[in-house]
């Protein structure tokens, strides 16, 4: 059976395998080891599986697939920030990248594994990669939590924590998104104190997460302190503007208790003067939010700029100066296209090429 005709393993839940288990005459402790080589001892190859019997290897290599996404190359930039690309079973790229950064607490390095969620995004962000091709389709959640697998090593993932902060908006595919994050936290036990949602800010589902019982952490990509601002660069600023997205978020993270982030990328002369900083204090304050600031990485065929470091570093101090957490983003991975979208699009483009300039996934 071709790959892609295959059952999604990310699919089935414990008594779905049970019953498959069942089906095939076995014995139920069958199941039981299936599910702690794939979730337990991160062995994403039915063959590998070695306690397993060879008939049932087989039974489960022809029905089943247990990536939904698979890495078609990578690379790794001059400062190790580490980039996969996936192929999705059902066309179409994605592409996923470990972010180090310095951790306070152990001294040592935190790594940060960054997925995507949707193919191409609707949302329009005037600075982003992702959206530049529109929006194809949302990933299902098998195609998310597949983004995980190449990163396992020895029994082990790699990264310290998660972010859902790749290409696309993940509270644009709600359902799917939540499945994802549930499989990753309640069957690989991937802890919810380590995995942020990011969002440009879809308001009413910031909302429905306060009141559903979110378990993990929150960023919010503000990138604009003022309605102004926002509405330059961020198309989403019209349904949900700051009157409606900030109450949300306090919402939420009364709600949770925990310390949500706003993520701000500094982007020469669209919102980095003091005024803006002055406002950006006034919200994080109020929301006593973490501000993460982010340089721009330059797209191709954009016109946006990161401002010199002087202006970044007097942004940050404002804040500073205003008693904001705060964070400047230390610049990692440019030389190897890691703003958001950006590997996935330069990919496209060459496939547009061989394709005679018509994109075809
Ligand atoms: S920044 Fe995020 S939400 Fe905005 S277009 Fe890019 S992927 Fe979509």
């Amino acid at each position: 059976m071709p790959e892609s005709a295959k059952k999604p393993f990310f699919d089935l839940d414990f008594d779905s395998l049970s019953s498959e288990i069942a089906e095939a005459g076995l014995p139920k402790f069958r199941a039981k080891q299936v599910w702690e080589a794939v979730y337990e001892k991160k062995i994403f190859d039915f063959a590998k599986m070695s306690s397993l019997p060879a008939a049932l290897r087989e039974r489960l290599k022809q029905r089943y697939a247990i990536s939904a996404a698979e890495p078609v190359g990578g690379k790794i930039s001059a400062d190790e920030t580490g980039k996969r690309l996936f192929e999705l079973s059902g066309g179409g790229f994605v592409e996923c990248v470990i972010l180090e950064a310095p951790d306070d607490e152990s001294g040592g390095i935190r790594k940060t594994l960054c997925v995507s969620t949707q193919l191409g995004c609707a949302q329009g962000c005037k600075f982003c990669a992702s959206t530049a091709r529109g929006f194809k389709r949302n990933l299902s959640s098998p195609e998310i939590v597949s983004q995980l697998l190449p990163f396992a090593e020895g029994g082990r993932f790699a990264f310290e924590n998660i972010v859902v902060m790749g290409m696309g908006e993940p509270l644009a595919n709600f359902d799917n998104v939540m499945k994802a994050l549930h499989i990753i936290n309640a069957r690989f036990g991937f802890g919810a104190q380590r995995i942020t949602l990011s969002t440009c800010g879809i308001a009413d589902k910031i909302s429905e997460l306060a009141s559903s019982g979110f378990p993990y952490r929150l960023a919010v990509s503000l990138h604009g302190a003022t309605n102004e601002a926002r509405d330059k660069i961020m198309p989403v600023n019209r349904r949900f503007p700051l009157e409606k997205l900030i109450p949300a978020v306090r919402e939420l993270a009364k709600a949770s208790g925990r310390m949500v982030t706003l993520e701000y990328i500094l982007i020469d002369k669209i919102n980095d003067s003091f005024k803006d900083a002055d406002e950006l204090a006034k919200i994080a304050l109020s929301l006593r939010a973490h501000v993460n600031l982010i340089p721009y990485n330059t797209v191709e065929g954009l016109p946006w700029r990161r401002p010199s470091p002087q202006r970044r570093k007097a942004f940050f101090n404002a804040l500073k100066g205003k008693n904001v957490s705060c964070t400047l983003r230390r610049e990692k991975g440019s030389d190897i296209e890691a703003a958001c979208g950006q590997l996935a699009l330069v990919t496209e483009r060459a496939k547009s090429a061989e394709n005679g300039g018509e994109f075809r996934p």
